[in-house]
């Protein structure tokens, strides 16, 4: 831990609809893949947290699920409180849309930055793809009228455009205080999960629009044994058909799905990987408290 003095430390909340950029974001400004990102909106269903640490900086990132118009599972539930409760002890809060594109669901997410004390920055995200940056003055203009933000930055997570000006901007607002976690961790959620998230944004990837959304991995084994990382996960899904669609012709997609992940878990843990995954069928769990409690979701 650093007590340095004039050290600065806080929570960064990413907040948005889904399929805005946040992850895309987030693994931008970590420089390291530790969020999951997808064309496909909803994948990230936790709280990530990364942590960036430079001389006398440390910033923590959380990601939050999207927030959803929907509110009838008990999935979406969790989701909905988790956005809740971030947006209430962090430090600085950043609110990420998609260009202009203003939706009902951005509405939900902008009305729950009333609980928000701490500073809000406005990141108008993908510019890259604005033809015509004369959309952005009107948008900016109206939206100010209805909240105050402390900054308001047009920027491309993907590319990187005013990422560190962004980054800056951070900095600016953070709290002066002691690092909250050592220097050199990138993460407070532990390799396990980490794990289960690569495998998840593998199953994804392979799916596409097939993917069974109620899709959960569990790690059932994590353990070096004599210079070889052994994991073992069951990737949860609904129903019987979605079972088949995960394992595919003769285990084919299944086997794709494993070697994409083990070679991504290679590259983060740094050491050789032996993954074994199963897939089973657990109806219902997503319109079920008690289910996902016992699947880490509490
Ligand atoms: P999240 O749901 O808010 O976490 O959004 P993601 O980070 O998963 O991004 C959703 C999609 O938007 C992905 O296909 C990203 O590649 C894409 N995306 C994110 N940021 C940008 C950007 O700045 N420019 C462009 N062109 N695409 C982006
Ligand atoms: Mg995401």
């Amino acid at each position: 831990m650093s007590d340095s003095v004039g050290s600065k430390c806080g929570l960064v909340a990413l907040i948005g609809r889904p399929n805005v950029g946040k992850s895309t974001l987030l693994n931008y400004l970590i420089g390291q893949k530790l969020s999951i990102t997808s064309r496909k909106p909803q994948t990230t269903r936790h709280r990530i947290l990364g942590i960036k640490t430079t001389d006398d900086v440390q910033i923590i990132y959380v990601d939050t699920p999207g927030l959803h118009s929907r509110n009838d599972k008990a999935l979406n539930r969790y989701m909905n409180k988790t956005v809740g409760s971030v947006i209430q002890d962090v430090d600085v809060i950043l609110f990420v849309v998609d260009r202009v594109r203003w939706t009902e669901e951005d509405e939900l997410v902008f009305s729950n930055l009333q609980q928000a004390s701490c500073p809000v920055l406005l990141l108008v995200n993908k510019s890259d793809l604005l033809d015509d940056k004369e959309v952005l003055l009107p948008f900016i203009d109206k939206i100010s009228k209805r909240r105050v933000f402390s900054e308001i930055i047009p920027l491309s997570a993907l590319k990187g455009h005013n990422v560190q000006e962004l980054e800056k901007a951070i900095v600016h607002y953070l709290p002066q205080g002691p690092f909250m976690f050592p220097a050199e961790q990138l993460t407070d959620k532990n390799s396990r999960f980490i794990a289960a998230e690569f495998i998840r944004e593998k199953i994804t990837r392979q799916m596409g629009e097939e993917l069974p959304y109620e899709v959960a991995v569990e790690i059932e084994e994590f353990r070096e044994i004599s210079g070889i990382l052994h994991i073992s996960a069951l990737i949860l899904v609904e129903k019987a058909g979605q079972k088949k669609i995960v394992i595919g012709q003769d285990g084919k997609r299944l086997r794709l799905i494993g070697s994409e992940a083990r070679k991504d878990l290679e590259r983060l843990f740094d050491i050789k990987v032996m993954l074994k995954l199963w897939v089973k069928v657990k109806g219902g769990w997503s319109d079920d408290d008690r289910a996902l409690r016992s699947l880490g979701y509490d």
